[in-house]
């Protein structure tokens, strides 16, 4: 996996061209124009090629990439990418939330599909290098409890047909707005997973953040957003087992037969679903700050465990977690004709445990507390 003995990413040599055209950032809460993503001034860009390694990275004026037709990502779905937010904390500060867990979960995608490995920590500098320059205009000090998100992707340039791992590519990082996920009013209901699709299979990829996952969830995801629901519940394997929530991490809160309260997600463990890093940080907040009163388990459970606890009357909470929403409540699930509702709090607004984990999570990202996960630009 290692590459040959080429240069590595050096974000200290990073080279900063300012644009010539600076745009005024759009009003709070507009994230779009013409449905269009909004992005800041600028963009950062780093070129690879087998032969030569990384070249230096450049901040440059965001804008189009110019690539062949005929270039690896635009062909075999050579292309990863990642998703973070930069926040406008309630003190001030500009932070990023444990940055490092995406950069590192980066390096594994683009293994996965053949693209160049990188030092996260470079990609990490670059990231801040980013927010540094654009974070204060676009995210200004007034807007405090506001974000900022950021994409870093990688694609496979190299312009030669032919099924092959790419021998160039380029790292680039934008930084766009998007809108509040907030949790929708009565709670977010779930539609599970047609009988004749898969979002991800044991062997397969689904663990890594890449583009070739998304584009075929689309099509359930229409259909089911037509009826009502607003996310897949994805099902795995013909036992039924509950694994992702949309593009997010999936939790049920059950009592035991025997009475004792458990937070539940699928493992990782199979590779069929995304670390999330926001799955992550609610797995340790739980262990440290619910360990009297939960137990926290990673382990394969199906739709039919749900219903019955559901039907037992011992299915007390269930929530989504993932950068977009944070933590979000879920009312409702539908699968195969029935409805299983969850106790959600008061519209939805979640039950006690989901709101708890939610709250930790925002004070660290807006900097309410100090937390290590909060990293200041
Ligand atoms: N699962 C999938 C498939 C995702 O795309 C995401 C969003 N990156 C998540 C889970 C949640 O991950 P995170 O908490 O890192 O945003």
């Amino acid at each position: 996996v290692s590459q040959p003995n080429v240069h590595e990413i050096d974000a200290s040599k990073l080279t900063y061209t300012f644009t010539q055209n600076p745009r005024e950032p759009p009003a709070l809460g507009i994230t779009a124009d013409n449905g269009n993503s909004i992005c800041t001034d600028h963009m950062i860009i780093v070129k690879w090629s087998a032969k030569n390694g990384w070249a230096t990275p450049e901040l440059k004026p965001y804008g189009p990439l110019s690539l062949m037709p005929t270039a690896s990502v635009l062909h075999y779905a050579t292309e990863c990418f990642e998703g973070l937010k930069a926040y406008r904390g309630y003190d001030g500060k500009l932070r990023l939330f444990r940055p490092d867990c995406n950069s590192e979960r980066m390096l594994m995608s683009s293994v996965r599909i053949s693209l160049p490995s990188f030092s996260p920590k470079e990609l990490e500098k670059l990231i801040i290098a980013l927010m540094s320059v654009d974070g204060p205009k676009w995210l200004p000090c007034d807007r405090a409890g506001s974000f900022l998100y950021l994409r870093p992707t990688m694609i496979g340039t190299h312009s030669q047909l032919g099924v092959q791992a790419p021998s160039e590519a380029m790292l680039y990082i934008i930084c766009s707005y998007m809108p509040t996920m907030d949790s929708p009013a009565g709670g977010m209901k779930l539609h599970t997973s047609p009988n004749d699709m898969v979002r991800a299979w044991a062997g397969g990829f689904g663990y890594a953040k890449v583009g070739a996952n998304y584009g075929p969830s689309l099509l359930a995801t229409k259909e089911a957003r037509a009826r009502g629901y607003h996310q897949i519940l994805w099902l795995y394997g013909t036992d039924g087992q509950c694994t992702e929530a949309g593009a997010s991490n999936f939790f049920v809160v059950w009592k035991t037969r025997e009475g004792k309260t458990q937070i539940v997600t699928a493992p990782l463990d199979d590779r069929v679903i995304l670390a999330g890093v926001t799955r992550r940080s609610v797995l340790a907040l739980a262990r440290e700050r619910l360990a009297d009163e939960a137990e926290v388990v990673e382990r394969k459970y199906t739709i039919d465990e749900v219903i019955e606890a559901s039907a037992d009357g011992r299915l007390i909470e269930s929530f989504a977690s993932g950068t977009a929403y944070f933590v979000c409540p879920i009312s409702l699930i539908h699968h195969r004709g029935r409805d299983i509702q969850i106790p959600a709090g008061k519209g939805g607004e979640g039950a006690p445990i989901t709101l708890r984990l939610k709250s930790w999570l925002v004070d660290i990202k807006y900097g309410r507390v100090e937390h290590p996960w909060g990293v200041v630009v």
